[in-house]
């Protein structure tokens, strides 16, 4: 018998999966792996285990080439809503496990579209891992098919079908599934390194963190305030944010670091109208340093080439000048409708439109500076010790790791199932 173990220790299954419903997780690129796939699937299910943790009742997992199948006894809503999140599976569809036998998989096909409207269009694919089995895909295609109209009458429709049953046959146990949530795709978080990511509290930066770590960064994010003299509105809101993109990955560690000595110091020195890239310069500058701390190689940015007057070609390269670690902007090519719309789905955008006070207002000149040259900053920035500066600011972080004690973190809504076609 399979042991029901509760969630915290996840465990794989070795033997035979239980008849009865489970999960079929696809999975994304991590199949071109070659060589180092194992690493990729051990990171995978490192992760989903993770996403697990607190679920009521008990889970197992078993990995299967391509795929992995989650089941037990928990809410299969919850499991499902959790393993989207998860990155590194494209797809996430419940499906039944049944023996391997014609019978049993029309059965389970037939069932399948119980309850479907009339007119709903299906096509049935079929996929052999288990090559001996006495039909062809084409064939058992063809078989379910039939059985499924004499059952329903519902029509067939090969190229845009309402609903897909997909039917795997495995030696001993087949799944069949008619319904396919989309996963979040890209990369086991944590098999691409590290990453620090400057977490702001508009729309831009948190979609950036979600892609870095979609390609697999494991990502811990910095905040700057506009402390001693703004309020604590944007520490707040960059906690939410955090918390939110830390139910993508094994959570991160957000950083809330004081920035409003430093910008006035700025101001002092006479940045006049630089004052927005100097304190650009400073932030990436003194993010460099805590991500070495932190063992991480690049910084993220939200940057979107030419989406505000600060964030030309110029002052970005000025910027990247002041960073001594590579500065990744996955958004660099997006319009802002994308950014709003991907932060819609991935759930930091009701976060994002809340009101703040961001450190960049404070102190920000009447007119800035468009193209920015490095002699512009540098009499200004050498009236300053920026080493001293950054020492002193990130001795003073704030340092918490949002999420990562909520023992059943809430589950979003799945958005409604998407039946798929091809
Ligand atoms: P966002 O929507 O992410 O706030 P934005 O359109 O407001 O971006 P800018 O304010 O120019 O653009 O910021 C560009 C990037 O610089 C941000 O995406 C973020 O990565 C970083 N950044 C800006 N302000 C802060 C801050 N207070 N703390 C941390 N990072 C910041
Ligand atoms: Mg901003």
């Amino acid at each position: 018998m399979n042991a029901a173990v509760p969630a915290q220790g996840v465990p794989d299954l070795a033997g035979p999966v239980p008849i009865g419903p489970c999960v079929l997780l696809k999975h994304g690129e991590v199949f071109l792996k070659g060589r180092n796939r194992h690493l990729f699937v051990e990171r995978l299910h490192d992760n989903l285990r993770g996403a697990l943790r607190g679920v009521p009742g008990s889970v197992w997992i078993k990995e299967m080439q391509n795929v992995t199948v989650l089941g037990g006894d928990a809410p299969q809503d919850e499991l499902i809503a959790r393993a989207r999140r998860v990155m590194g599976f494209v797809a996430v569809q419940p499906a039944l496990r049944v023996e391997t036998s014609e019978e049993a998989i029309v059965a389970a096909a037939v069932g399948a579209l119980d309850g479907a409207a009339p007119g709903t269009t299906f096509a049935v694919r079929a996929r052999r891992r288990h090559k001996p089995f006495p039909l062809t895909s084409t064939q058992l295609e063809r078989l379910v098919g039939a059985r499924i109209q004499e059952a329903h009458g519902l029509p067939v429709d090969l190229t845009r079908p309402d609903i897909r049953v997909e039917v795997e046959i495995d030696r001993k146990e087949s799944y069949v599934s008619g319904l396919r949530h989309f996963g979040q795709g890209g990369l086991p978080v944590g098999t691409s390194g590290r990453a620090l990511v400057l977490l702001s509290g508009g729309y831009d930066s948190p979609v950036a963190a979600h892609r870095a770590m979609r390609r697999g960064l494991r990502c811990d994010f910095v905040h700057f305030t506009g402390a001693p003299y703004t309020n604590a509105a944007s520490a707040f809101k960059a906690y939410a944010l955090a918390r939110e993109l830390n139910r993508y990955q094994p959570p991160g560690k957000l950083h809330i670091v004081a920035l409003g000595h430093a910008q006035k110091q700025l101001a002092v020195a006479g940045a006049g109208r630089f004052q927005v890239v100097g304190q650009r310069r400073l932030m990436v500058r003194a993010a460099s340093v805590l991500a070495r701390r932190l063992r991480a190689q690049a910084v993220v940015t939200g940057d979107a080439l030419g989406q505000v007057a600060s964030q030309t070609l110029s002052n970005m390269a000025l910027v990247d000048e002041a960073a001594t670690l590579p500065v990744l902007r996955p958004l660099i090519g997006w319009e802002k409708q994308e950014i709003i719309d991907e932060a819609r789905r991935i759930g930091t955008a009701e976060i994002s439109v809340l009101p703040d006070e961001d450190c960049c207002q404070l102190l920000a000149p009447r007119q800035v500076s468009l193209r920015t040259k490095l002699e512009d900053v540098a009499g200004f920035e050498k009236r300053l010790d920026a080493d001293e500066l950054i020492e002193e600011m990130l001795a003073s972080a704030q340092v918490t790791r949002p999420g990562a004690d909520e023992a059943a973190p809430a589950v979003t809504p799945a958005p409604g199932p998407v039946r798929t076609t091809g």
